[in-house]
């Protein structure tokens, strides 16, 4: 039986009620009056329910659906502006007891290096992060008892905040590990980590476990309630991710949605972010192999559909995804990029020679490329890492989005952060595009106390100050 507000996997994510969506979005697919009118409902951004949202993901029509991008791109522009937040995956260890059949770091995988990070080598990673201008990480780490247990992961985050290099520091570390126990989730908060993430790889039970058959991950309930044990656990912000290609895409979309009312309904916080990655090749993993791939344009309807349906909830997209459709998604509601990424173990302070990698990254360029090109394009890259420093976390986030005074915090950190990056780390075109971009958008600061602040702050950054915040 489906019940968002139940805490058992198989109630909130009801396959049964799945499959009466896709039904139900089917019947309606032509059906221009409900079309418009769930159009008109979204308008009021206070998002929509995974049936709305399915209706609005299948339909056909052209010129309904470039209202929807319309629509998509109007409220990714009011709630995160022309503002993109970078960062960076820094993979600790490789170790991995699970038999996810799409990844390479599956247990069985006997030709891949297997490494695991020091802390001397997390010290050499970080200072190589700081020293390209990072200021947020998203740690990432196999799932072994043995060689990565929690003792191990909280002692690189500690390492990890310590690092203070010339005048770099990572000022916020999420965390993707495997679904764990409600007294580690309190030990990661305590630690002080940003988002607790953990894809969901898919929603579809029955898939879930065919393609991780063996492991502790092949526990789909266990699994799929993290979140909440997360969130009991303390921590109120949680970015959930589907792998797209796995499974069809809509069955994806809808679990995903539910997912998302659920944590709503029960914790009064919905996903404090979305991934959309797509399955990449990798070692032994090609992605022919798997039938239910998507292409680029249902790629950018479930961005636009997605950013419609959690208007609060921020959207990443990592290097995965080639330029081309970075840019194509970035308008329709992505609002976080990572920019010269590695995803292998130890990759960002030596070459990736070894076979450690966990996928192949399309985009390839340097964190100053991606910078340059983003601002080239008129988006301000955000270094921002401020409202989870000032405790604005799960319910106060969101009241703070929902509120509309986002827009006065989020402007001018983006600013400052960016005039850090500039003088610290950009190449020099990339400053002067930048040094040209703050001047104009300071203009577009509308309070001008505010305004006088920032440009305040703005001259004692370049005088050598840092970390000014709102
Ligand atoms: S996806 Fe995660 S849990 Fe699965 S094999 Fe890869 S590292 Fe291990
Ligand atoms: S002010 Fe808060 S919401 Fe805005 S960019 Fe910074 S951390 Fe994100």
């Amino acid at each position: 039986m489906y019940d968002p507000k139940s805490l058992k996997a198989e109630e909130f994510i009801s396959h049964e009620e799945i499959l009466d969506t896709l039904a139900y979005a089917d019947e309606n697919k032509n059906n221009i009056e409900l079309i418009d009118s769930i159009i008109e409902k979204a308008k009021f951004r206070k998002g929509l329910s995974h049936r709305e949202a399915s209706v609005l993901l299948v339909c056909q029509n052209e010129e309904k659906n470039n209202e929807i991008y319309a629509l998509a791109e109007q409220i990714k522009k009011e709630f995160y502006g022309n503002r993109i937040v970078m960062f960076a995956p820094l993979y600790l260890s490789n170790y991995c007891v699970n038999g996810c059949v799409y990844c390479p770091y599956h247990a069985k995988n006997k030709h891949i290096a297997r490494k695991k990070l020091t802390q001397e080598e997390v010290r050499k990673e970080v200072i190589a992060l700081q020293d390209m201008g990072h200021k947020r990480l998203a740690i990432e780490s196999g799932e072994d008892p043995v060689n990565n247990p929690i003792e191990y992961i909280l002692e690189c985050i500690n390492t990890i905040y310590s690092i203070k290099h010339k005048n770099g520091a990572i000022r916020r570390v999420n965390v993707n590990i495997a679904a764990t126990t409600v007294e580690n989730y309190r030990k990661l908060k305590e630690a002080g980590i940003g988002t607790y993430i953990l894809f969901q790889e898919t929603y579809h039970k029955e898939s879930y476990e065919q393609l991780h058959p063996t492991g502790p991950k092949h526990n789909y309930a266990y699994h799929t309630e993290a979140m909440d044990r997360a969130m009991e656990g303390g921590i109120d912000d949680v970015g959930l991710g589907v792998l797209f290609g796995l499974e069809k895409y809509r069955y994806e979309f809808a679990g995903l949605l539910m997912h998302a009312e659920h944590l709503e309904a029960v914790h009064g916080v919905g996903p404090h972010t979305i991934s959309v990655p797509r399955i990449r090749p990798a070692d032994d993993i090609d992605p022919a192999d798997f039938t239910d791939a998507i292409d680029d344009d249902i790629f950018a309807k479930l961005v636009a559909c997605i950013r419609i349906a959690v208007p609060y909830t921020g959207m990443i997209v990592s290097t995965r995804e080639s330029q081309k459709t970075r840019e194509r998604v970035l308008h329709l509601g992505i609002s976080q990029i990572s920019g010269g990424s590695k995803t292998s173990v130890g990759g960002y302070y030596e070459p990736e020679e070894d076979n450690s990698a966990q996928f192949d990254v399309e985009d390839n360029r340097t964190l100053d490329e991606v910078v340059n090109w983003l601002m080239k394009m008129g988006y301000i890259p955000s270094f921002c890492t401020a409202c989870y420093r000032e405790g604005r976390t799960g319910d106060r986030f969101m009241s703070l989005c929902k509120s509309g005074q986002i827009q006065n915090c989020c402007h001018p950190n983006a600013l400052m952060t960016l005039k850090e990056y500039l003088e610290d780390y950009a190449s020099d075109d990339t400053k002067k595009i930048g040094e040209e971009l703050i001047a104009k958008e300071v203009e577009n600061i509308p309070n001008e106390k505010v305004k006088a602040i920032v440009i305040d702050y703005l001259n004692n950054i370049h005088k050598g100050k840092r970390d000014f915040r709102f």
